[in-house]
Parts: C-alpha cells; sequence; structure tokens
C-alpha cells in the first residue's frame, strides 16, 4: 500500500505519516527531511538548496525526483511508501506516476489535509520554538502556504480524476485526524 499525502506547511503531514508508517509499518518518505539532512550533513546539494528552502519557494523537479529513485526501485520499501510533501506540482506527480509504473506499484489512497491560512501560522510559530526551523520564521511560512496553494492546484485536480483523493479535515486534533485516515484506508482495503 503506497499513500500520498500532502497539504500546507504545518497541516501536520510529517505527523499523520510517522502515526501511519507505525500503524501500517510503512516506510515515511519525506523530501523535506531528505533536503533538510542534506543540509545538516553540509553535502554539495545541501548548499546548492539551503537559500531555496529558506525562502519558502520550491528546490527544482529535478533533484527532488532524483531523491526518490533507490526507494521506490528498492524491494525493501516495495509498496510501503508514504510520500510526504512529493509530489507538489504537476509535473511530479506525472513522474511519480510514471516511476511507481517502472516499479510494478500503484498509489492506493491520496490524503489531502486541509486547513486555513490562520491555523497554519498558528501552528508553525507553535513549531518555530520545538523544531527551530529556518524556515518557519512567520511571513516565509505565509510564502510557503502560498507557494503550496499556487503550485497544489493541478495535483488536485490530477487525483481527483483517478479518484485516489480524499480530503481530510486537517482543522481537527491529531487524534481526531488519526482516527478519520486510519477510516479511509480501512475502507479502502476491506
Ligand atoms: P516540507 O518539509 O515538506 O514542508 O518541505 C520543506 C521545503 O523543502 C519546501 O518548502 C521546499 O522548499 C522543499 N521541498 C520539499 N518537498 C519538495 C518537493 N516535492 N518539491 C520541491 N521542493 C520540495
Amino acid at each position: 500500500m503506497n499513500i500520498v499525502i500532502f497539504g500546507p506547511p504545518g497541516a501536520g503531514k510529517g505527523t499523520q505519516s510517522k502515526y501511519l508508517s507505525k500503524k501500517y509499518n510503512l516506510h515515511q518518505l519525506s523530501t523535506g527531511e531528505l533536503l533538510r539532512k542534506e543540509i545538516s550533513n553540509k553535502t554539495d546539494l545541501g548548499y546548492k538548496i539551503s537559500s531555496i528552502i529558506n525562502s519558502g519557494e520550491l528546490v527544482s523537479d529535478e533533484i527532488v525526483s532524483s531523491l526518490l529513485d533507490k526507494y521506490v526501485s528498492s524491494e525493501v520499501y516495495k509498496s510501503r511508501l508514504i510520500f510526504d510533501g512529493y509530489p507538489r506540482n504537476l509535473d511530479q506527480a506525472i513522474n511519480l506516476n510514471d516511476l511507481l509504473n517502472k516499479n510494478n506499484q500503484k498509489i492506493k489512497i491520496v490524503l489531502k489535509l486541509s486547513v486555513s491560512l490562520e491555523t497554519i501560522k498558528k501552528r508553525i510559530l507553535e513549531r518555530k520554538s520545538l523544531e527551530n526551523r529556518d524556515d518557519d520564521r512567520n511571513e516565509i511560512a505565509i510564502k510557503r502556504f502560498m507557494t503550496y496553494e499556487k503550485s497544489i492546484e493541478p495535483v488536485i485536480d490530477y487525483y481527483k480524476k483517478s479518484d485516489l483523493l480524499k480530503v481530510v479535515n486537517g482543522e481537527a486534533s491529531i487524534t481526531e485526524i488519526n482516527e478519520e485516515i486510519s477510516g479511509l484506508i480501512e475502507g479502502i482495503k476491506g
């Protein structure tokens, strides 16, 4: 069972992905975390992308997509992936589809966490004091929200067409969201 989860920054996709990965024995593939790891490990790629990430823009499709191949082609992770933060635009959605097809895999469900900008601002400020992410400054968080809204629209249409998309109320509590998502997954499993 491969799952795609997306939502604006601060929507709780990381938290929900971690929960799902434990509950269903899946591997959380967070492109944001992989990119932040490159930065903290001070790799060449890390230097190249840090200013882009810290300004709230998207990293190029080529760079992000290149991070996926080894996970999708691995027997260990086969049909056990949660794509957290990928795809972010239509080209990435098409690329993911092609990559999965090539590896005889499918997406079972696409979860969209819907949250308002007001809630996002509050959550990002809370997270900033806990995790100290450079891109969680207020103005950058708003920029990331706008970037997300603009690029995700065609992705939503793309998954609506294939009937995979489920919209989840991301304003609810973590436990309530856990329950809603589990119900949706049980529904498609059954
Ligand atoms: P996230 O942890 O998902 O909020 O991602 C943090 C940042 O990493 C984003 O604001 C982008 O700069 C970058 N990033 C993560 N995933 C992608 C992606 N699929 N495409 C482009 N940039 C990404």
